[in-house]
């Protein structure tokens, strides 16, 4: 073996691992080489006019925007190229060693219709309608290229790419901020004393809280790996809102199970929840799971495709009272940031 291709990987465990691993090889008297590929632009590639790194998503995403425009457009063709791949070994360890199993869901499509692109805008926000692309999964694992997409989507619709810029916003806040690992962004919310109750996260974890969007969204997540953007603002509000349960309870458990798991964005999307974050809804503005159905869901199919005892005696009552839940969430962050 010559040397060692890797691309830039910002979840502390990869920095640590991929250290070793560099020591190691150089032990070995073998290079090694890194790179960007995960994103578009990573670390402090977008950054303040003084070197520091964004918190705020717009302002952010305007330098982002201003530097994508500036910079021409990059392409590494390297088909050419994988003749020169050091061979897998047939002694190479099964992957089913490894301790992974074949997926029993189906994986999305890479193929997403041009209509889905310039309609995303109007459609983006129903569970109902396949409004979304479901690219996020080839996204995490790297079977299409951000560079690719970009370039695609840009001409197409500028609130689909606003989408990818949030990806790489949350991968630069988790390469700048590694604390966000386990820690609040706003320090001052670690000091939350949450409830932490074993039989509402219970509820919560198996889509029996008795709030149809919130039920729906968690069924689908178990069945399938997946969940609606929408649905998992809801749910995430919901969680650390209505039961003032931790965040990183909620952050874990959907570590474990989405598919697109991708610790940048799902720590970003919890902590946004939670008012923890950088650029967090703030904690007065309180979801509320029944309107948000009413708008997202009218029809109600999705809630009904996911909860099929929906309407009968069979389906719980709700485990919190929404007015209740919003005020006593209100009070407690106000309590424990003022
Ligand atoms: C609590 C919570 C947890 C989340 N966890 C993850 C996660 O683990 N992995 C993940 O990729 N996304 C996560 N998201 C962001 C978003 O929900 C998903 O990217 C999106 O639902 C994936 O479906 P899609 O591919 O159809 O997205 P589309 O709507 O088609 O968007 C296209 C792509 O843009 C990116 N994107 C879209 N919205 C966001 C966003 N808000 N933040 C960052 N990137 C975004 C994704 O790469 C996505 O695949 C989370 C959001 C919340 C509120």
């Amino acid at each position: 073996m010559k040397a060692v291709y890797y691309n830039h990987d910002y979840e502390p465990y990869a920095i640590q691992r991929d250290r070793t691993m560099k020591d190691f090889l150089t032990g070995k008297g073998i290079s090694s080489f890194s790179f960007k590929d995960q994103c578009y632009f990573e670390k402090l590639e977008v950054c303040k006019k003084d070197g520091n790194p964004y918190t705020v998503y717009t302002p952010y995403k305007n330098a982002w925007l201003e530097r994508f425009t500036l910079q021409p457009k990059e392409n590494f063709p390297s088909e050419h190229l994988l003749n020169n791949l050091y061979p897998v070994p047939q002694s190479s360890i099964a992957l089913d060693k490894l301790g992974f199993l074949d997926a029993v869901v189906s994986f999305p499509s890479k193929k997403v219709d041009t209509a889905l692109f310039k309609n995303y805008g109007d459609t983006r926000d129903y569970p109902e309608r396949m409004g979304t692309s479901r690219l996020g999964v080839h996204l995490r694992f790297g079977t299409i290229s951000i560079r690719k997409l970009i370039y695609h989507v840009e001409p197409l619709n500028a609130t689909f790419l606003n989408e990818l810029i949030w990806r790489d916003f949350y991968m630069m806040i988790l390469s700048n901020f590694p604390h966000v690992v386990g820690k609040s962004f706003k320090p001052a919310y670690d000091q939350i004393q949450w409830i932490n109750d074993a039989y509402h996260t219970q509820a919560w974890k198996e889509g029996n809280t008795g709030y149809p969007l919130v039920d729906a969204g968690m069924r689908e997540l178990l069945e399938t790996g997946y969940m609606h953007n929408r649905v998992r603002m809801v749910v995430a509000s919901f969680f650390t809102k209505h039961l003032l349960a931790d965040w990183r309870i909620g952050e874990a458990w959907f570590a474990k199970h989405l598919l697109d798991f991708e610790l940048s964005s799902n720590n970003g999307g919890w902590q946004w929840a939670a008012g923890s974050g950088c650029d967090a809804a703030p904690y007065f503005r309180v979801f509320n799971p029944v309107l948000q159905q009413e708008k997202f869901d009218k029809s109600m199919h999705y809630i009904k495709t996911w909860i099929p005892e929906f309407g009968t005696p069979d389906y719980p009552i709700p485990i919190v009272e929404h007015e209740f839940a919003r005020k006593r969430a209100i009070e407690t962050y106000k309590k424990y940031l003022s």
